[in-house]
Protein backbone atom coordinates (compact mmCIF):
# COMPACT_ATOMS: atom_id res chain seq x y z
CA UNK A 1 0.00 0.00 0.00
CA UNK A 2 1.12 3.68 -0.48
CA UNK A 3 2.01 5.35 2.37
CA UNK A 4 -1.52 6.28 4.12
CA UNK A 5 -0.17 9.66 5.20
CA UNK A 6 0.85 11.23 1.52
CA UNK A 7 -2.60 9.79 0.07
CA UNK A 8 -4.47 11.78 2.46
CA UNK A 9 -2.58 14.51 2.01
CA UNK A 10 -3.15 14.19 -1.05
CA UNK A 11 -6.89 13.88 -0.45
CA UNK A 12 -6.47 16.78 1.92
CA UNK A 13 -5.63 19.28 -1.36
CA UNK A 14 -8.01 17.97 -3.63
CA UNK A 15 -10.72 19.09 -1.03
CA UNK A 16 -12.13 15.75 -0.99
CA UNK A 17 -11.05 15.24 2.35
CA UNK A 18 -13.80 13.91 4.64
CA UNK A 19 -14.39 15.08 8.42
CA UNK A 20 -16.84 13.99 10.86
CA UNK A 21 -18.29 17.04 13.44
CA UNK A 22 -19.58 16.39 16.44
CA UNK A 23 -22.54 17.82 17.25
CA UNK A 24 -24.78 18.31 20.90
CA UNK A 25 -28.26 19.36 21.49
CA UNK A 26 -30.10 17.85 18.53
CA UNK A 27 -33.79 18.51 18.36
CA UNK A 28 -36.11 19.85 15.83
CA UNK A 29 -33.76 20.35 13.21
CA UNK A 30 -31.79 22.90 16.07
CA UNK A 31 -28.42 21.95 16.79
CA UNK A 32 -25.26 22.76 18.62
CA UNK A 33 -21.26 22.57 16.68
CA UNK A 34 -18.43 23.80 19.11
CA UNK A 35 -20.76 25.60 21.17
CA UNK A 36 -22.40 27.32 18.37
CA UNK A 37 -26.44 27.16 17.49
CA UNK A 38 -26.72 26.48 13.79
CA UNK A 39 -29.82 25.44 12.21
CA UNK A 40 -29.38 22.03 10.32
CA UNK A 41 -30.87 21.09 6.95
CA UNK A 42 -28.83 18.00 6.15
CA UNK A 43 -30.44 15.46 7.93
CA UNK A 44 -32.95 12.24 6.68
CA UNK A 45 -35.00 12.56 9.66
CA UNK A 46 -37.80 13.99 7.08
CA UNK A 47 -41.11 13.56 9.43
CA UNK A 48 -39.13 15.04 12.51
CA UNK A 49 -39.83 11.49 14.34
CA UNK A 50 -35.83 11.06 15.52
CA UNK A 51 -36.79 13.64 18.19
CA UNK A 52 -39.95 12.51 19.27
CA UNK A 53 -40.96 12.47 22.94
CA UNK A 54 -43.53 9.43 22.36
CA UNK A 55 -40.92 7.36 20.63
CA UNK A 56 -38.13 7.98 23.36
CA UNK A 57 -40.61 6.88 25.51
CA UNK A 58 -41.40 3.64 23.79
CA UNK A 59 -37.86 3.08 23.52
CA UNK A 60 -37.49 3.47 27.31
CA UNK A 61 -40.88 1.03 28.12
CA UNK A 62 -38.90 -1.19 25.76
CA UNK A 63 -35.74 -1.61 27.60
CA UNK A 64 -37.82 -2.13 31.02
CA UNK A 65 -39.36 -4.91 29.62
CA UNK A 66 -36.88 -6.80 27.17
CA UNK A 67 -33.67 -5.09 28.21
CA UNK A 68 -30.61 -4.06 26.18
CA UNK A 69 -29.44 -6.25 23.60
CA UNK A 70 -30.60 -9.19 22.32
CA UNK A 71 -28.00 -11.14 22.81
CA UNK A 72 -27.08 -13.09 19.76
CA UNK A 73 -28.06 -13.48 15.95
CA UNK A 74 -31.96 -13.79 15.39
CA UNK A 75 -31.83 -17.94 14.35
CA UNK A 76 -29.89 -18.76 17.63
CA UNK A 77 -31.67 -17.11 20.39
CA UNK A 78 -32.07 -13.32 19.56
CA UNK A 79 -35.71 -12.98 17.53
CA UNK A 80 -37.98 -11.64 20.10
CA UNK A 81 -41.69 -10.92 20.39
CA UNK A 82 -41.26 -7.26 19.49
CA UNK A 83 -39.05 -8.56 16.34
CA UNK A 84 -42.01 -10.59 14.92
CA UNK A 85 -44.55 -7.78 15.95
CA UNK A 86 -42.56 -5.30 13.94
CA UNK A 87 -42.29 -8.02 11.41
CA UNK A 88 -46.04 -8.51 11.09
CA UNK A 89 -46.59 -4.84 11.07
CA UNK A 90 -44.00 -3.74 8.53
CA UNK A 91 -46.29 -6.27 6.12
CA UNK A 92 -49.32 -5.02 6.51
CA UNK A 93 -48.07 -1.36 6.13
CA UNK A 94 -46.34 -2.07 2.95
CA UNK A 95 -49.52 -4.78 1.64
CA UNK A 96 -46.59 -7.47 1.37
CA UNK A 97 -46.89 -10.67 2.92
CA UNK A 98 -43.91 -10.94 4.87
CA UNK A 99 -41.41 -8.85 6.04
CA UNK A 100 -37.58 -9.41 7.45
CA UNK A 101 -35.77 -7.38 9.75
CA UNK A 102 -32.16 -6.83 9.11
CA UNK A 103 -29.65 -4.48 11.55
CA UNK A 104 -29.01 -2.10 8.61
CA UNK A 105 -30.26 -1.21 5.31
CA UNK A 106 -26.54 -1.25 4.50
CA UNK A 107 -26.84 -5.23 5.45
CA UNK A 108 -30.19 -5.44 3.90
CA UNK A 109 -29.06 -4.86 0.48
CA UNK A 110 -25.68 -6.72 0.76
CA UNK A 111 -28.00 -9.80 1.85
CA UNK A 112 -30.59 -9.26 -0.31
CA UNK A 113 -28.62 -9.77 -3.85
CA UNK A 114 -25.57 -12.48 -2.16
CA UNK A 115 -28.79 -14.44 -1.53
CA UNK A 116 -30.53 -14.44 -5.08
CA UNK A 117 -27.63 -13.49 -7.13
CA UNK A 118 -25.04 -16.26 -7.79
CA UNK A 119 -21.09 -15.87 -9.14
CA UNK A 120 -21.41 -15.13 -12.92
CA UNK A 121 -24.92 -13.90 -12.49
CA UNK A 122 -26.47 -11.26 -14.70
CA UNK A 123 -27.50 -8.11 -12.44
CA UNK A 124 -28.23 -4.54 -13.63
CA UNK A 125 -28.53 -0.97 -11.52
CA UNK A 126 -29.07 2.20 -12.18
CA UNK A 127 -25.12 4.02 -12.35
CA UNK A 128 -26.13 6.62 -9.36
CA UNK A 129 -27.40 3.67 -7.12
CA UNK A 130 -26.42 3.78 -3.31
CA UNK A 131 -23.10 2.00 -2.46
CA UNK A 132 -24.85 -0.52 -0.69
CA UNK A 133 -26.22 -2.09 -3.60
CA UNK A 134 -23.23 -1.86 -5.93
CA UNK A 135 -21.27 -3.45 -2.90
CA UNK A 136 -24.17 -6.32 -2.81
CA UNK A 137 -23.21 -7.11 -6.24
CA UNK A 138 -19.50 -6.76 -5.78
CA UNK A 139 -20.15 -9.40 -2.96
CA UNK A 140 -22.30 -11.42 -4.82
CA UNK A 141 -19.69 -12.10 -7.52
CA UNK A 142 -22.29 -11.08 -9.95
CA UNK A 143 -21.47 -9.37 -13.46
CA UNK A 144 -22.87 -6.14 -12.66
CA UNK A 145 -23.91 -3.45 -15.42
CA UNK A 146 -25.11 -0.21 -14.79
CA UNK A 147 -27.57 1.89 -17.22
CA UNK A 148 -27.14 5.47 -17.37
CA UNK A 149 -29.20 7.12 -14.41
CA UNK A 150 -33.22 6.79 -14.54
CA UNK A 151 -32.53 5.45 -18.44
CA UNK A 152 -32.47 1.66 -18.30
CA UNK A 153 -33.45 1.35 -22.04
CA UNK A 154 -29.91 -0.67 -22.24
CA UNK A 155 -32.13 -3.59 -20.54
CA UNK A 156 -34.19 -3.69 -23.42
CA UNK A 157 -31.16 -4.85 -25.97
CA UNK A 158 -29.92 -7.38 -23.48
CA UNK A 159 -30.98 -10.90 -24.09
CA UNK A 160 -28.88 -12.61 -21.29
CA UNK A 161 -31.86 -12.92 -18.61
CA UNK A 162 -30.32 -10.79 -15.37
CA UNK A 163 -31.06 -12.23 -12.45
CA UNK A 164 -31.80 -9.13 -10.80
CA UNK A 165 -32.64 -5.31 -11.43
CA UNK A 166 -32.06 -3.06 -8.20
CA UNK A 167 -32.25 0.58 -8.21
CA UNK A 168 -32.75 3.22 -5.76
CA UNK A 169 -36.33 4.22 -5.45
CA UNK A 170 -35.52 8.23 -4.32
CA UNK A 171 -32.23 8.96 -4.95
CA UNK A 172 -30.44 10.18 -2.44
CA UNK A 173 -27.82 12.54 -3.89
CA UNK A 174 -30.45 14.27 -6.43
CA UNK A 175 -34.28 13.50 -5.06
CA UNK A 176 -35.43 12.00 -8.40
CA UNK A 177 -37.37 8.93 -8.75
CA UNK A 178 -36.62 5.72 -10.46
CA UNK A 179 -38.83 5.07 -13.27
CA UNK A 180 -40.55 2.29 -11.62
CA UNK A 181 -43.63 1.02 -13.87
CA UNK A 182 -41.07 1.31 -17.07
CA UNK A 183 -38.29 -0.87 -14.66
CA UNK A 184 -41.39 -3.59 -13.26
CA UNK A 185 -42.14 -4.12 -17.34
CA UNK A 186 -38.35 -4.98 -17.95
CA UNK A 187 -38.25 -6.75 -15.37
CA UNK A 188 -41.34 -9.03 -16.09
CA UNK A 189 -40.36 -9.39 -19.70
CA UNK A 190 -36.61 -10.47 -18.70
CA UNK A 191 -37.68 -12.84 -16.02
CA UNK A 192 -35.49 -10.92 -13.38
CA UNK A 193 -36.56 -9.57 -9.77
CA UNK A 194 -37.27 -6.10 -9.50
CA UNK A 195 -35.40 -4.49 -5.78
CA UNK A 196 -36.60 -1.20 -4.98
CA UNK A 197 -34.47 0.45 -2.29
CA UNK A 198 -36.78 2.72 -1.01
CA UNK A 199 -34.80 4.44 2.13
CA UNK A 200 -35.09 7.75 1.63
CA UNK A 201 -38.99 7.70 -0.47
CA UNK A 202 -40.93 5.50 2.64
CA UNK A 203 -42.73 7.31 4.86
CA UNK A 204 -42.43 10.37 2.98
CA UNK A 205 -43.73 9.76 -0.09
CA UNK A 206 -47.78 8.37 -1.24
CA UNK A 207 -50.94 9.46 0.65
CA UNK A 208 -50.27 7.38 3.71
CA UNK A 209 -46.80 7.31 3.68
CA UNK A 210 -46.45 3.89 1.72
CA UNK A 211 -43.29 5.57 -0.24
CA UNK A 212 -42.08 5.45 -3.84
CA UNK A 213 -44.31 2.58 -4.48
CA UNK A 214 -47.40 3.76 -3.16
CA UNK A 215 -46.60 7.42 -5.31
CA UNK A 216 -46.19 5.20 -8.97
CA UNK A 217 -49.08 2.28 -7.70
CA UNK A 218 -46.97 -0.73 -7.84
CA UNK A 219 -47.75 -3.36 -5.66
CA UNK A 220 -45.88 -6.49 -4.84
CA UNK A 221 -46.68 -8.27 -7.84
CA UNK A 222 -44.90 -5.69 -9.56
CA UNK A 223 -42.31 -5.04 -7.36
CA UNK A 224 -41.85 -8.05 -5.76
CA UNK A 225 -38.81 -6.83 -3.23
CA UNK A 226 -39.05 -3.91 -1.23
CA UNK A 227 -35.79 -2.92 1.37
CA UNK A 228 -37.32 0.14 3.13
CA UNK A 229 -34.85 1.80 6.18
CA UNK A 230 -36.11 2.95 9.48
CA UNK A 231 -33.64 5.12 10.21
CA UNK A 232 -34.51 7.47 8.15
CA UNK A 233 -37.87 9.09 8.23
CA UNK A 234 -38.93 6.86 10.65
CA UNK A 235 -36.34 8.40 13.02
CA UNK A 236 -34.99 5.11 14.34
CA UNK A 237 -32.81 2.44 13.64
CA UNK A 238 -32.65 -0.40 11.51
CA UNK A 239 -33.99 -1.80 8.26
CA UNK A 240 -36.18 -4.56 6.33
CA UNK A 241 -36.95 -6.37 3.30
CA UNK A 242 -40.80 -6.68 2.52
CA UNK A 243 -41.49 -9.49 -0.14
CA UNK A 244 -43.65 -12.63 -0.70
CA UNK A 245 -43.37 -15.52 1.23
CA UNK A 246 -40.57 -17.49 -0.35
CA UNK A 247 -38.82 -14.94 -1.01
CA UNK A 248 -38.35 -13.79 2.69
CA UNK A 249 -37.28 -17.60 3.41
CA UNK A 250 -34.89 -17.75 1.04
CA UNK A 251 -33.19 -14.49 3.40
CA UNK A 252 -33.44 -16.40 6.40
CA UNK A 253 -31.83 -19.29 4.78
CA UNK A 254 -29.18 -17.70 2.56
CA UNK A 255 -28.89 -13.97 3.58
CA UNK A 256 -25.12 -13.55 5.66
CA UNK A 257 -25.78 -10.02 6.43
CA UNK A 258 -28.87 -11.32 8.18
CA UNK A 259 -27.41 -14.91 9.87
CA UNK A 260 -24.16 -13.68 11.13
CA UNK A 261 -24.91 -10.99 13.34
CA UNK A 262 -26.79 -10.01 16.32
CA UNK A 263 -30.37 -9.01 15.99
CA UNK A 264 -31.32 -5.49 17.09
CA UNK A 265 -32.35 -4.90 20.10
CA UNK A 266 -36.35 -5.87 20.88
CA UNK A 267 -36.37 -2.75 22.69
CA UNK A 268 -35.39 -1.18 19.24
CA UNK A 269 -38.78 -2.65 18.01
CA UNK A 270 -40.91 -1.27 20.54
CA UNK A 271 -39.77 2.07 19.40
CA UNK A 272 -39.94 1.08 16.07
CA UNK A 273 -43.77 0.15 16.16
CA UNK A 274 -44.67 3.70 17.73
CA UNK A 275 -42.52 5.19 15.04
CA UNK A 276 -44.74 3.07 12.38
CA UNK A 277 -47.98 4.30 14.01
CA UNK A 278 -47.17 7.96 14.35
CA UNK A 279 -46.06 7.49 10.62
CA UNK A 280 -49.51 6.06 9.44
CA UNK A 281 -51.58 8.51 11.22
CA UNK A 282 -49.98 11.58 11.40
CA UNK A 283 -49.82 12.58 7.68
CA UNK A 284 -50.07 16.19 8.50
CA UNK A 285 -46.43 15.60 8.71
CA UNK A 286 -46.36 14.65 5.05
CA UNK A 287 -48.46 17.77 4.12
CA UNK A 288 -46.33 20.43 5.89
CA UNK A 289 -43.04 18.87 4.30
CA UNK A 290 -44.41 19.24 1.22
CA UNK A 291 -45.34 22.63 1.89
CA UNK A 292 -42.05 23.68 2.62
CA UNK A 293 -40.01 21.45 -0.17
CA UNK A 294 -42.75 24.22 -2.39
CA UNK A 295 -41.90 26.74 -0.44
CA UNK A 296 -38.58 26.40 -0.79
CA UNK A 297 -38.12 25.67 -4.59
CA UNK A 298 -40.72 28.66 -5.38
CA UNK A 299 -38.34 30.91 -3.33
CA UNK A 300 -35.08 29.62 -4.73
CA UNK A 301 -35.93 29.83 -8.44
CA UNK A 302 -36.86 33.14 -7.62
CA UNK A 303 -33.64 33.97 -6.18
CA UNK A 304 -31.99 32.26 -9.57
CA UNK A 305 -30.69 29.26 -7.75
CA UNK A 306 -29.14 25.92 -9.35
CA UNK A 307 -31.94 23.92 -8.31
CA UNK A 308 -32.19 20.45 -9.83
CA UNK A 309 -35.35 18.37 -10.60
CA UNK A 310 -36.80 17.24 -7.82
CA UNK A 311 -39.56 17.36 -6.37
CA UNK A 312 -38.90 15.83 -3.13
CA UNK A 313 -37.32 16.63 0.56
CA UNK A 314 -33.81 16.11 -1.08
CA UNK A 315 -32.89 19.39 -2.64
CA UNK A 316 -29.42 19.69 -4.06
CA UNK A 317 -28.27 22.62 -5.45
CA UNK A 318 -25.58 22.41 -7.88
CA UNK A 319 -21.80 23.51 -6.99
CA UNK A 320 -19.36 22.19 -9.72
CA UNK A 321 -16.03 21.64 -8.32
CA UNK A 322 -15.93 19.96 -4.40
CA UNK A 323 -14.03 23.45 -3.50
CA UNK A 324 -16.51 24.92 -4.63
CA UNK A 325 -18.89 23.10 -2.85
CA UNK A 326 -17.16 22.93 0.49
CA UNK A 327 -16.56 26.73 0.34
CA UNK A 328 -20.45 27.54 0.33
CA UNK A 329 -20.73 24.94 2.79
CA UNK A 330 -18.49 27.05 5.46
CA UNK A 331 -19.95 30.20 4.20
CA UNK A 332 -23.53 28.83 5.58
CA UNK A 333 -22.03 27.58 8.10
CA UNK A 334 -20.95 31.07 9.34
CA UNK A 335 -24.72 32.03 9.11
CA UNK A 336 -25.81 29.67 11.16
CA UNK A 337 -26.95 26.58 8.72
CA UNK A 338 -25.75 23.14 8.75
CA UNK A 339 -25.64 22.20 5.13
CA UNK A 340 -22.89 19.57 4.06
CA UNK A 341 -21.39 20.06 0.35
CA UNK A 342 -21.33 16.50 -1.20
CA UNK A 343 -18.21 15.79 -3.54
CA UNK A 344 -16.82 12.71 -5.33
CA UNK A 345 -16.81 9.91 -5.21
CA UNK A 346 -20.58 9.89 -3.28
CA UNK A 347 -21.51 11.86 -6.42
CA UNK A 348 -19.59 12.08 -10.30
CA UNK A 349 -16.74 14.66 -10.66
CA UNK A 350 -18.12 17.95 -11.67
CA UNK A 351 -20.88 17.81 -9.88
CA UNK A 352 -20.41 18.50 -6.50
CA UNK A 353 -23.32 19.90 -4.74
CA UNK A 354 -24.98 21.45 -1.33
CA UNK A 355 -27.29 18.67 -0.22
CA UNK A 356 -30.11 20.42 1.43
CA UNK A 357 -33.03 18.38 3.62
CA UNK A 358 -36.16 19.51 4.80
CA UNK A 359 -38.33 18.36 7.06
CA UNK A 360 -41.30 18.03 9.05
CA UNK A 361 -39.44 19.43 12.18
CA UNK A 362 -38.74 22.91 10.44
CA UNK A 363 -40.90 26.23 9.91
CA UNK A 364 -41.59 28.09 7.08
CA UNK A 365 -39.38 31.23 8.36
CA UNK A 366 -36.51 28.85 8.88
CA UNK A 367 -36.99 27.71 4.51
CA UNK A 368 -37.01 31.41 4.35
CA UNK A 369 -34.10 32.01 6.09
CA UNK A 370 -31.85 29.51 4.84
CA UNK A 371 -32.70 30.57 0.80
CA UNK A 372 -31.83 33.94 1.90
CA UNK A 373 -28.55 32.78 3.35
CA UNK A 374 -27.80 30.82 0.07
CA UNK A 375 -29.08 33.48 -2.15
CA UNK A 376 -25.91 35.79 -0.64
CA UNK A 377 -23.41 33.44 0.40
CA UNK A 378 -23.77 32.64 -3.44
CA UNK A 379 -22.83 36.44 -4.71
CA UNK A 380 -19.55 35.56 -2.57
CA UNK A 381 -18.12 32.39 -4.17
CA UNK A 382 -15.49 32.06 -6.14
CA UNK A 383 -16.00 31.57 -9.80
CA UNK A 384 -15.48 27.13 -11.08
CA UNK A 385 -12.41 26.71 -12.20
CA UNK A 386 -14.11 23.94 -14.45
CA UNK A 387 -17.69 24.33 -14.32
CA UNK A 388 -19.99 20.97 -14.47
C1 LIG B 1 -29.18 5.22 3.95
C2 LIG B 1 -29.32 4.33 2.79
C3 LIG B 1 -29.04 2.96 2.88
C4 LIG B 1 -28.43 2.36 4.11
O1 LIG B 1 -29.32 2.30 5.18
P1 LIG B 1 -28.74 2.26 6.64
O2 LIG B 1 -29.84 1.75 7.47
O3 LIG B 1 -28.32 3.65 6.97
O4 LIG B 1 -27.55 1.32 6.60
C5 LIG B 1 -29.31 2.17 1.79
N1 LIG B 1 -29.77 2.69 0.65
C6 LIG B 1 -30.01 4.00 0.51
C7 LIG B 1 -30.53 4.52 -0.79
C8 LIG B 1 -29.77 4.86 1.57
O5 LIG B 1 -29.97 6.16 1.43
Amino acid sequence: MRDPAAALAEREAQGLYRRRRTLTALRDSRVRLDGRPLLAFCSNDYLGLAGDPRIARALQEGADRWGTGAGSAHLVCGHYAPHEALEEALAEFTGRPRALLFSTGYMANLGVIQALVGRGDRLWEDRLNHASLIDGALLARARLRRYPHLDPSPLEADRQAPRVIATDGLFSMDGDLAPLPRLADLARELGAWLLVDDAHGLGVLGANGGGTLEHFGLGVDRVPLLMGTLGKAFGVFGAFVAAPEPLIETLIQHARSYIYTTAPPPALAVATLKALEIVRTEGWRRAHLNALVALFREEAERRGLPLMDSATPIQPLLAGSAARALAWSRALEERGFLVPAIRPPTVPGGRARLRITLSAAQRPEQVLGLVEALAATREDLPEDPCPA
